[in-house]
C-alpha cells in the first residue's frame, strides 16, 4: 500500500467518524468513499466507525470485485454498487458520502424532493434535491433507482432510507452531506410550523448556481 492510500484511508476514517458523531450514521449505518485510479475505497459493511484502522478499509477494484488485500471477516459496505455507479457515471466525483441523518431521512419517508425553498439547494446541482423510487438497502435496484434521480445532481434523497452525495473531495461530499441534513431540518421546521415556504423559481436557481461558480475564488 502506498503512502498516498494510507493517508486516503486514514481521511475516509475521519471523515465516517465525523458524519457519525453527528449524529448521522444511527446504528452502523452510512459509509464512505473514495475514488482511486483503478477502483475506489470505501468502509467494511456493519463495523463501528470508532474502532476502524486503515487496514479495515476495502478496496474494490476497476472490476468491481472485493481485492483480496481485503481483512478476513470484512466485506465491503453493503452499498458498494451505488458508489460504484456514481463514479461510472460522474468523472468529478472523487468521494461519497452516504448517511441517515435524521432529518433529511425523515424527510425521505415522505418519498418528497427538497423544493428550492433556500438558495443553498444550488449546492445539490439544481433547483431540488429529489428522491429516488423505494428500493431495498444494498441491492442494484438501489443503485439504479438512485442514480436515475441524481441525474445530474451531487445528493440525491433515498426513499425510506437516507443520503447520498458527492464531491471532488471528501471533505466536499461529507459538506454536501452535512448541508442536506441542514435544508432538510429548515425545511421540516417551517412544514411543521404550518407555513407554506415561497419557492425561488428556475431562474434565481440558475443565477444563484452561476455565482457559486465563482464563489471565494478572488
Ligand atoms: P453498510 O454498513 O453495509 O455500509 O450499510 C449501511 C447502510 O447504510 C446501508 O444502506
Ligand atoms: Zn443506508
Amino acid at each position: 500500500m502506498t503512502h498516498d492510500e494510507t493517508a486516503l484511508r486514514q481521511q475516509i476514517i475521519a471523515t465516517a467518524q465525523d458524519l457519525n458523531n453527528r449524529g448521522f450514521c444511527p446504528s452502523k449505518s452510512g459509509n464512505v468513499s473514495a475514488r482511486l485510479k483503478d477502483g475506489f475505497l470505501v468502509t467494511p459493511s456493519g463495523i463501528q466507525y470508532d474502532a476502524l484502522t486503515p487496514d479495515d478499509i476495502v478496496l474494490i477494484d476497476a472490476q468491481g470485485h472485493p481485492a483480496a488485500s481485503t481483512r478476513e471477516g470484512l466485506r465491503p459496505s453493503s452499498e458498494w454498487r451505488f458508489h460504484q455507479a456514481i463514479y461510472q457515471t460522474y468523472a468529478e466525483a472523487q468521494a461519497i458520502a452516504h448517511t441517515h441523518s435524521p432529518m433529511a431521512t425523515a424527510l425521505s419517508c415522505a418519498r418528497k424532493p427538497i423544493p428550492a425553498f433556500h438558495y443553498m439547494i444550488a449546492l445539490a446541482g439544481g433547483a431540488d434535491i429529489r428522491c429516488a423510487d423505494y428500493a431495498t438497502f444494498g441491492t442494484e435496484a438501489l443503485a439504479q433507482t438512485m442514480l436515475k434521480a441524481l441525474d445530474g445532481r451531487k445528493a440525491v434523497l433515498l426513499a425510506n432510507h437516507g443520503v447520498v452525495a458527492y464531491g471532488k473531495t471528501l471533505l466536499g461530499a461529507a459538506t454536501l452531506a452535512i448541508e442536506v441534513e441542514n435544508l432538510a431540518r429548515q425545511y421540516l421546521a417551517l412544514l411543521g410550523a404550518g407555513l407554506e415556504p415561497v419557492i425561488l423559481d428556475e431562474d434565481e436557481m440558475v443565477r444563484v448556481q452561476k455565482s457559486f461558480a465563482g464563489y471565494g475564488k478572488a
